[in-house]
């Protein structure tokens, strides 16, 4: 490794000293949304379906705005400003000073769903450890609703109902699964199902999980039931579903407003049997958040792991984070830690 000389100007940190100040505005909002657009026209030409419905933050803000002030300003604020441990080149943890954790943020959704995510992972594998079966994923749906609240509670007790019949506890020793929503804006409706990762112990074929669906919900008998191949890939993928917003900007007024006034503690996870202990820890601090945990031991004053300067903690806005983390040395970090 050459040694770093200190002023190079192609080197130069992006944040200039322990002062630096924010103004959390929409304008750094935009700069971000510019990006996901960019994203998404990507996406689209890779002929990926579900960015098509995705809304970018600045837009659900603005819709906010519109309805709801003071609902908006949070969205606004959140995400907006962040905490960084630097040295000026390395940047070794960052975490938001605010986090709106409402469910339809983007910016907290993604946040949660990699949490969870993480979570899951490691407690589906340490209960596979006891519990022999097959890593399924398992599609419930229900028929249309007029509401988001009057769809999901017919869903949950349909599968409360599902659960206790004798046919799933023959086959499934344990569930972890997920509530997802879309919103249909021909039929102004929301079609709510439940995403399940089960471990299958005897084999059961759709008809027969398709028929016993129907015995609960009277109405309803489309699933889907396929194996998992990757347990990383089928648990990143569900945990994703009630995280993504669905396509809020289709919504009329009341539907729009329905969803955003659901409750924080509206339950969109669910486990049980051998899985009962995979759960989302919903009171996690804001400093979980942190990109590089091994890190976490370190404070202002310490020496930088990868240069032995001194580490400054700094607040930064979303541009500024979003550069840091472009441009600031991470990949040199990266590459540290893996070699
Ligand atoms: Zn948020
Ligand atoms: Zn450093």
């Amino acid at each position: 490794m050459t040694p770093r000389t200190q002023q190079e100007p192609n080197s130069k940190p992006l944040i200039s000293g322990r002062n630096s100040t924010f103004t959390p505005s929409l304008d750094t909002v935009q700069q971000v949304d510019i990006r996901q657009r960019e994203f998404r026209a990507a996406s689209q030409r890779k002929g990926e379906r579900w960015t098509l419905r995705t809304p970018t933050k600045r837009d659900i803000v603005a819709r906010l705005e519109r309805v709801s002030a003071e609902d908006g300003l949070r969205l606004k604020q959140c995400c907006s400003a962040f905490r960084v441990l630097t040295c000026g080149q390395h940047t070794l943890r960052s975490y938001p000073t605010f986090r709106c954790k409402k469910p339809f943020c983007p910016d907290c959704a993604a946040e949660r769903a990699t949490r969870l995510g993480n979570q899951t992972e490691a407690k589906i594998a340490e209960a596979m450890q006891t519990h022999k079966g097959r890593l399924c994923l398992l599609t419930l749906t229900t028929k249309n609703a007029a509401t988001l609240g009057g769809g999901l509670s017919k869903l949950k007790k349909s599968f409360a109902n599902f659960k206790r019949k004798k046919v799933f506890k023959n086959h499934i020793r344990g569930y972890f699964g997920a509530f997802e929503y879309t919103f249909n804006p021909k039929t102004n409706d929301f079609h709510v199902h439940l995403h399940l990762i089960i471990l299958r112990g005897k084999f059961w074929n759709q008809s027969d999980i398709s028929d016993a669906w129907r015995d609960v919900t009277g109405d309803s008998f489309i699933v889907d039931i396929r194996e998992i191949k990757n347990t990383h890939k089928g648990v990143k993928e569900v945990c994703k579903y009630p995280m993504k917003p669905a396509n809020l900007m289709a919504m009329p007024d009341d539907k729009f407003l329905e969803v955003i006034k659901m409750k924080k503690g509206t339950r969109m996870f669910i486990s049980g049997g051998c899985f009962y202990n995979v759960k989302l820890d919903d009171d996690a601090d804001d400093a979980d958040d942190n990109i590089f945990s091994q890190f976490a031991d370190l404070t202002e004053g310490d020496a930088c792991p990868f240069c032995k300067q001194e580490l400054f903690d700094v607040l930064v806005n979303r541009q500024q984070h979003i550069g840091l983390h472009e441009l600031n040395a991470m990949p040199n970090v990266v590459k540290n830690n893996s070699s």
